[in-house]
């Protein structure tokens, strides 16, 4: 049917698939590929004619029957509460654990997942014939309408419930919408409801501002000229998240403009020179070399004045094809980053507060792809636990590596994981490598030896605990006092006996981490691999992760942190020096400099402990990391990354794909203010705020007159503030704060000279942009 409306040269091995909605986008982004936009609208135009036609006449509808609860769901849900109850028993000496709901939690969102699966199979038998195909899952498939958590609702259980405050009700609801809620759960399941009617009410208003804000701080952004000739931009790498790609480097850089050649894997052969355009060409030479960093031309690093010049901007997205002079693409990007907003604040709504968002992998193993040589990182330590290799080193790796030593993957190995395979042994692809488990935190012994305990002081440190089912003693760590004071730690010591009958040591374990069970116990003899002790997992609550909108408009407003996170100004040796009360005073000493801070440790935890090095830019407490700190210490590029990292996790936990550049031009337009620091030119004063790019240009000059430039500091700024900033008073003034900016306006005796976009929309002129000759009169004038 499909290929009836194709256009012809395309083999019919192209079609002859499944085909649901993301399959369309392909074949779509094909035909755009191999021939011209007009040859893809008319297949458009075609397709949705076909579609509506056929969607009409099949007349698809759903009946209460289609959602088929799964047989086995009551023993599932049956199973879990006596897994809780059990556990109820198990723990009712353990005053702590018993306060944790996360059990509650994490034992019912297992059996959550596995109804979600029960639900998949149920409403689609592996052997089930075409013209019986269940109509929910035929929505779900073609992508039409649903998502499998909409569908678990329908047939499996309701799952787990967020309060209006963010916390998870401990109850699920464990019946389904076919079978219908009784009264708690019904009352129960209103909290989420109603917070998202309100939710959408109030919030669509926000993303409107943030889109408004957007447009008004990056509205003067045109394509001025070609090339501005910069040779400056910005690495590219795969964005890797948990041991996975999320994000691929061809992907990233398709349409871009290199700002240095390219050098396959061998480093031997040039694949592209300079300032060349990454084209479908070129993007499949990437992928198939598999190169991990490229360098593209930025936006960020673009010397036009008063605008942008095309190669560093790239493919105009619309048409696959370089930007033409006269686009303003900073429209385009405040569009492109404010609409989705919208999709952000409605997922609360969507989901009707049914958490879902924070589902949690149990377990995970990772499975290599190519076949190749097992290398371990030298820094691997494990140890041999019920016969099975355990990794107990941090940070240690793995790499998979073809028969001329490259590297075809790599993988970091979390603490406690399950290593499946041997160092230097042949594998095949598909061989699972290492499994871990989240839910395990222990520590485990690297070596056999005696215990020791040090530092252990009875009801000030730990505690005692009798376990009435095992009658044995069990110490629980207390701290409450300041957890990072070395003095007060308690720790492990194991040591060794050696032939001549004297102890040594062989490892110390820290135990600074509150409400950790020790699993072993003074003088005790112990082989290698044994659990020492257990430690709690962190509280997680959604209140604390935030995300969303409020997170976005927050990073790109610039906006001080309520519980700021320190940073270090310096590199050198953290000393404890006193405690009075709830603060603590520490230095950082370095053979030049000295830095004092006072940390309040009621509200932040120290993240170091004493005599520990640190480098400049770390964040020494717990917090927020406010955005300028990063500046200040760490310089632009790591700004940049994190910024970029911050927003595009946000919108791709929605499913949103933004291009890059988009954000890269409103942060260059949040970091193209500086602050001057010293100049023997009189037309500055120190402290006065000016644009970059105007300082660069005068520098310029000044250096071809051999004078000394102007010093400056780079600034980050909020977008109200830059839009309030603007050389042009008047689109400033339409912007917020009207009778402020006027008078100052009038005070200076400002001029505007018509610039930017929304100047000239409102005397009625005609616009300084298009891809018309407009562009050229602009310049002549
Ligand atoms: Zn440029």
């Amino acid at each position: 049917m499909i290929y009836e409306i194709f256009p012809k040269k395309i083999s019919f091995n192209k079609i002859n698939k499944y085909i649901n909605k993301s399959r369309i986008l392909k074949l779509i982004n094909l035909i755009c590929n191999k021939y011209n936009t007009d040859v893809a609208v008319n297949f458009s135009e075609k397709i949705l004619r076909k579609g509506l036609y056929f969607s009409t006449k099949s007349g698809i509808s759903i009946s209460i029957e289609d959602a088929i609860i799964p047989k086995k769901k009551k023993k599932i849900i049956l199973k879990g509460y006596k897994k809780i109850k059990n556990f109820k028993n198990k723990i009712l000496n353990f005053p702590i654990i018993k306060k944790n709901k996360n059990i509650n939690i994490n034992i019912w969102e297992k059996i959550d997942n596995k109804l979600e699966d029960l639900v998949l199979k149920v409403i689609y038998p592996k052997n089930s014939i075409l013209n019986k195909i269940n109509s929910i899952f035929f929505m779900l498939k073609s992508g039409a309408r649903g998502s499998i958590n909409q569908i678990k609702q329908l047939s499996g259980m309701r799952g787990l419930m967020i309060k209006a405050n963010g916390n998870i009700i401990k109850n699920p609801i464990t019946s389904n919408f076919r079978e219908g809620l009784n009264m708690f759960q019904y009352f129960i399941s209103t909290h989420g409801s109603r917070k998202g009617l309100s939710d959408t009410a109030l919030k669509t208003a926000n993303s409107g501002y943030l889109t408004r804000k957007l447009v008004d701080v990056s509205q003067d952004i045109v394509v001025r000229e070609k090339d501005c000739g910069s040779n400056k931009g910005v690495v590219i790498t795969n964005i890797i998240q948990d041991n996975e790609i999320i994000e691929n480097i061809e992907n990233r850089v398709f349409g871009r403009i290199t700002s240095k050649k390219i050098l396959d894997r061998k480093k031997k052969n040039i694949i592209c020179k300079k300032n060349t355009i990454i084209d479908l060409n070129l993007f499949k030479i990437i992928k198939k070399e598999k190169i991990i960093k490229i360098e593209v031309r930025s936006p960020l690093k673009c010397k036009t004045y008063n605008g942008i010049c095309s190669y560093c901007y790239g493919y105009d997205l619309s048409k696959r094809r370089l930007v033409s002079i006269g686009t303003t693409v900073g429209i385009i990007a405040a569009q492109s980053i404010g609409e989705p907003g919208t999709q952000l604040t409605m997922r609360t709504f969507h989901t009707g507060g049914i958490m879902s968002n924070i589902k949690t992998k149990l377990k995970s193993s990772i499975f290599c792809k190519y076949k190749g040589i097992v290398k371990f990182s030298k820094n691997l330590i494990c140890v041999l636990k019920n016969k099975k290799i355990i990794v107990i080193s941090k940070k240690s790796k793995i790499f998979i590596l073809n028969s001329i030593k490259f590297i075809l993957e790599e993988y970091e190995l979390p603490l406690n994981c399950n290593l499946r395979v041997k160092n230097n042994s042949y594998i095949k692809s598909g061989k699972k490598l290492f499994s871990w488990n989240y839910s395990s935190n222990k520590i485990i012994s690297k070596h056999s030896g005696i215990i020791k305990f040090k530092n252990f002081k009875k009801n000030k440190n730990y505690k005692k605990i009798i376990n009435k089912i095992t009658n044995e003693y069990v110490i629980i760590i207390k701290n409450k006092s300041i957890i990072n004071y070395n003095k007060y730690i308690p720790k492990i010591k194991i040591l060794y006996l050696n032939k001549n009958k004297l102890l040594y040591k062989k490892s110390t374990i820290k135990l600074n981490i509150n409400n950790t069970i020790l699993n072993v116990y003074n003088k005790q003899k112990i082989s290698s691999g044994k659990t020492l002790a257990y430690i709690p997992k962190e509280k997680k609550s959604i209140k604390d992760i935030m995300g969303g909108l409020p997170r976005i408009s927050e990073l790109f407003e610039v906006i001080k942190p309520k519980n700021r996170s320190l940073i270090s100004e310096i590199k050198g040796i953290l000393k404890i020096s006193k405690k009075v009360k709830n603060k603590i005073y520490i230095t950082i000493k370095n053979k030049i400099e000295k830095r004092k801070y006072i940390i309040n440790i009621k509200k932040k935890k120290l993240l170091f402990g004493n005599n520990e090095i640190i480098n400049k830019g770390d964040f020494i407490t717990s917090g927020n990391i406010y955005t300028p700190d990063i500046l200040k210490n760490l310089g632009i590029k790591k700004l940049v990354f994190y910024i970029m990292n911050e927003i595009q996790n946000i919108y791709r936990t929605q499913g949103v794909k933004i291009n890059d550049k988009h954000i890269e031009i409103i942060l260059k337009q949040m970091l193209s203010k500086v602050e001057i620091t010293k100049t023997k030119n009189f037309t500055y004063f120190k402290g006065e705020i000016e644009n970059l790019n105007k300082i660069l240009k005068i520098n310029r000059k000044l250096i071809l007159k051999k004078k000394k430039p102007i010093k400056y500091r780079n600034l980050l700024l909020g977008i109200t503030k830059i839009s309030l900033l603007k050389k042009s008073f008047m689109s400033s003034a339409s912007f917020q704060e009207t009778s402020k900016i006027l008078t100052k306006a009038s005070l200076f005796d400002k001029k505007d000279k018509l610039k930017g976009l929304k100047e000239n929309i409102m005397i009625g002129k005609l616009l300084p942009a298009g891809t018309g000759n407009i562009i050229n009169n602009y310049f002549k004038k």
